[in-house]
């Protein structure tokens, strides 16, 4: 029996994950690089598409990642690698710093803003602020080959750590979720216990 061509394999330019043939859409999204703005097809799940535009047209939301990631890349310079002010990021950092955004080793054809995949930028903010004593401790006492060699160092460092930061924000942002219900709660049934007190059953009280 003949091989049959190898199925291909999609993945979700969102979420990351695999898709289904039947739950394949595939929509031009615009990508912002060096030479401006083209467009490349990409693939979506089907309900990862409608997430992605909402998100998309979401211009606050998308401002609030712009900040998030300018926190990531002044710490980043100042804190971790100490340079000064006048001087930028190399383009490997920022390359490597992008690519844990949207789960890559390196940012390639790929914006980097309004996906669920990768790690956000407040996480990564976080876990290099975790990570700082040991990547201090390590520049300190490695002898580096080069400027690359120092930063993949670094995001190895990184990367052991940013799941755990992951789950302890995911952690305690459930807690804060469950405190707000309680007091949703609370407030529920005190205003039906002052109702019950004050109502005289005759009346009818419309609450707005
Ligand atoms: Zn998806």
């Amino acid at each position: 029996m003949a091989d049959k061509k190898k199925k291909e394999e999609h993945f979700c330019y969102y979420c990351g994950e695999k898709i289904a043939e039947d739950d394949l859409v595939k929509k031009k999204i615009p990508l912002h690089g060096r030479s401006g703005i083209r467009m490349y097809t990409r693939k979506f799940h089907r309900d990862c598409l409608k997430e992605y535009l909402v998100k998309n047209n979401d211009e606050e939301k998308l401002l609030a990642e712009t900040d998030d990631w300018a926190e990531v890349y002044e710490y980043f310079k100042h804190q971790i690698l100490n340079l000064d002010e006048g001087k930028n990021l190399s383009p490997h950092a920022v390359n490597r710093l992008q690519g844990l955004r949207v789960g890559q080793y390196m940012r390639s054809a790929i914006n980097t803003r309004a996906l669920k995949r990768g790690y956000p930028y407040k996480v990564i903010l976080n876990t290099l602020k975790y990570s700082k004593r040991n990547i201090d401790y390590a520049v300190k006492h490695k002898n580096f080959k080069s400027e690359k060699h120092k930063i993949d160092y670094i995001m190895v460092i990184v990367q052991n750590n940013i799941n755990f930061i992951q789950k302890r924000m995911d952690d305690l942002a459930h807690q804060r979720e469950k405190v707000e219900k309680l007091k949703k709660e609370e407030v529920t049934t005190t205003q039906g216990a002052a109702y019950k007190r004050k109502g005289t059953g005759r009346r009818k009280v419309v609450l707005c």
